[in-house]
């Protein structure tokens, strides 16, 4: 038998009996052992897992456990500054970048309209989000629990919320994005980032009643769609004023 301490940062912490969380704990087990089996036999789902450092140095899954390691674990995004909680790697915190399943289009479109970096298509097959998912490194979020286990997902979450406003606020809790969002800044059809454009560019596509309330335009570089600030817009903003004002309850 070997003993090491363990410490589980954030949502992780969810997995976890009370008196486990959130603290570090000692757990024995059969020598040998690697990290990866010692988060299986704790139920800690390894999907959800980004960062694991052992005395303090980056480690990956397949690391031999040796008797008093000190082990920190981290989940897929940080919610927090962890080079203040221990002397251990600074680490950069990064944009997230999603890969959504078929039931998941109003979540994709809202998280495009806070500028998240958000793939979504009616057709993708579970192989498709799989692939994209580990060459371009991307959050899976699925509603499908059973795709998570597929043994190639490294980064996933499943998404309990039923209507689209509740899923948009469970990923912006459970990543921690409220102070990441950019609104207003990805075009919502296809995720390309939206640049400005003249109005004289795009006078001869615009309706009669825009040309002469407008004068601010952005065009998708993709898809060739044109966005000005009309009254869909107004009931976008009003709406994220809402999701973010959320930020304070609830949490
Ligand atoms: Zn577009």
């Amino acid at each position: 038998m070997a003993t090491v301490t363990l410490r589980f940062y954030a949502e992780l912490n969810d997995h976890l009996p009370e008196g486990r969380r959130r603290v570090p704990f000692e757990q024995s087990f059969e020598h040998p052992s690697t990290i990866r089996l010692l988060l299986e036999s704790l139920n800690i789902p390894v999907s959800e897992v980004d960062l694991v450092l052992v005395n303090g140095s980056s480690v990956d899954l397949s690391y031999e456990v040796k008797n008093g390691d000190r082990i920190s674990v981290y989940p897929v995004f940080d919610s927090f500054d962890i080079s203040s909680v221990e002397k251990i790697h600074p680490r950069p915190l990064r944009q997230p970048r999603f890969i959504l399943d078929v039931h998941l289009g109003k979540l994709a479109y809202h998280l495009r309209m806070l500028g998240f970096d958000t793939l979504y298509r009616n057709d993708y097959h579970d192989r498709d989000l799989l692939m994209i998912s580990s060459t371009e490194g991307r959050v899976i979020l699925t509603k499908d629990r059973k795709l998570l286990e597929e043994p190639t997902v490294t980064r996933g979450y499943c998404i309990m919320g039923k209507d689209p406003r509740e899923q948009l606020l469970e990923v912006l809790r459970r990543f921690d994005l409220f102070d990441s969002t950019d609104p207003f800044t990805r075009c919502l059809l296809c995720n390309s980032l939206l640049r400005p454009v003249t109005k004289e560019a795009v006078l001869h596509r615009l309706p009669e009643k825009v040309k002469g309330l407008f004068n601010e335009f952005q065009l998708c570089p993709t898809c060739d769609r044109v966005y000005w600030k009309g009254s869909h817009y107004e009931k976008m903003e009003k709406f994220i004023e809402g999701v973010m004002g959320e930020e304070r309850r609830g949490m």
